[in-house]
């Protein structure tokens, strides 16, 4: 199997959210002036242009905004997974993340609820895949 991308956990503008990933934590940077929750990572507010962020960490818990399945890889990494769906989850503090669903893409519906799990594809970097939460119990 080919080696999946993976992102640079040393890019110095994301590496807290790598850092925070590796103890199973999704932390993004909060605005100091407005409060808001911004990503992808960015050195000012897209919303009040305030330099800086301070990173904090997240519920890990949101909602499918939308989801798109994989019944054929666009890279042949992911093959083995199809069919595969990749979400757009609305975190409960507001940012929109996508990430790759655990369950079943025929048990997914817009708005369900989900919770995040964290996979350690490598020792560097841990990737965020999410599941239903009316999932725990299987
Ligand atoms: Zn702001």
């Amino acid at each position: 199997m080919n080696a999946i991308p993976l992102p640079n956990p040393h890019d110095p503008l994301t590496a807290p959210h790598w850092q925070a990933a590796r103890k199973e934590q999704i932390a993004m940077q909060r605005c100091p002036a407005c409060g808001y929750v911004r990503w992808p990572a960015a050195n000012s507010c897209p919303e009040c242009l305030t330099e800086g962020g301070e990173w904090t960490a997240l519920s890990g818990r949101g909602s499918i905004w939308s989801f798109a399945v994989y019944e054929k890889p666009l890279d042949p990494a992911f093959a083995e997974l199809c069919p595969y769906a990749v979400a757009l989850i609305r975190l409960d503090e507001g940012p929109i993340i996508y990430a790759r669903m655990l369950d079943p893409p025929d048990r997914l519906a817009c708005e369900a609820r989900v919770v995040a799990v964290h996979e350690h594809v490598t020792d560097a970097v841990s990737l965020a895949r999410f599941k239903l939460e009316s999932a725990n119990a299987d």
